[in-house]
């Protein structure tokens, strides 16, 4: 088979060449399309109809003939049905079209918001790890803070109850350094400490102090006095007892001493001169300083 009718020459070829040997059947009559017959080709399902079948006007056949060339396909036919797919597979194409543009348009402001939440996890993450940091720190200032007042809460009670700590020792005295024994006379091994350095009033009270010590170093004595003159006139004469030798005593003079009967805070006090004391004999950029002579009475 050759051309078809005279208009088809002219036309392009997928729709108005000659239908080849398979296909020149009509597809709506199913009659061939023959070389004279007005024949068209469907673009899409690539039957050939005779132009009647379709209902082309002659108008628009002449300018499918006219406007297209085998290698320009300018105005497009498809034919009833594959219109109708067609409008159906363009709007879908376009519907989807739009559907591909939003969700391209989401997929981007999603990752936008992906960075974000990135970002505010590291953000979080940094802000965390500080307050963890300062929390630990603030748990240790609190620790520091809160033992801080429990040693300054201590010093409160014992500052208020200073005056009468003080009063309570007004008359009494302390003796280190007499050998400790099971069933001992106290008030006896005390007279005769006091016989050495001639002091004649007898003490009201005398105890050891503390509980008895593992190491069987012997505890201090505390010996009180009805009048607080008694008192001086010991720590006064307490120095004598270097002198004295130890034959016929149960005590050793030497090692024994006679002090002040000191608060918790007087002898803190004391403790502190001390450590001054040492810390100016040892540098000798500091200037001496007058201090009470350890051992004598507070004359506050
Ligand atoms: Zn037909
Ligand atoms: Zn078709």
């Amino acid at each position: 088979m050759s051309q078809i009718n005279k208009p088809a020459t002219r036309s392009r070829t997928n729709s108005l060449t000659h239908p080849t040997e398979n296909s020149d059947k009509c597809g709506s009559c199913n009659k061939s399309v023959l070389d004279n017959d007005k024949g068209v080709q469907c673009e899409i399902c690539q039957l050939w109809f005779h132009s009647k079948c379709q209902k082309i006007p002659d108008c628009l056949y002449n300018t499918l003939i006219e406007c297209n060339t085998p290698t320009d396909h300018i105005v497009h036919w498809y034919c009833d049905r594959c219109n109708g797919v067609a409008k159906t597979l363009v709007t879908n194409l376009s519907q989807l079209s739009i559907r591909q543009d939003k969700l391209e348009s989401e997929f981007q402001s999603a990752s936008k918001d992906i960075v974000t939440i990135k970002n505010d996890i590291e953000e979080n993450r940094a802000t965390t790890s500080l307050i963890n940091t300062s929390s630990i720190q603030s748990q240790n200032d609190i620790k520091g803070l809160t033992s801080d007042i429990v040693s300054m809460n201590d010093k409160i009670k014992y500052i208020i109850s200073e005056p009468d700590e003080i009063e309570k020792r007004k008359s009494s005295i302390i003796i280190k350094g007499i050998p400790e024994t099971p069933d001992e006379d106290i008030p006896r091994k005390v007279k005769q400490v006091l016989d050495v350095i001639k002091v004649e009033d007898n003490p009201k009270f005398s105890r050891r102090l503390g509980e008895p010590r593992e190491d069987k170093r012997s505890r201090p004595i505390r010996v009180i006095f009805e009048k607080e003159a008694s008192k001086f006139e010991v720590l006064t004469k307490a120095k004598t007892l270097r002198d004295t030798p130890s034959d016929d005593l149960t005590f050793n003079p030497a090692v024994t001493f006679i002090a002040p009967d000191l608060t918790k805070l007087q002898r803190e006090r004391e403790y502190n001169k001390r450590v001054d004391r040492r810390r100016n004999r040892d540098d000798p950029r500091r200037r001496p300083i007058i201090q009470d002579r350890p051992g004598t009475p507070n004359q506050d």
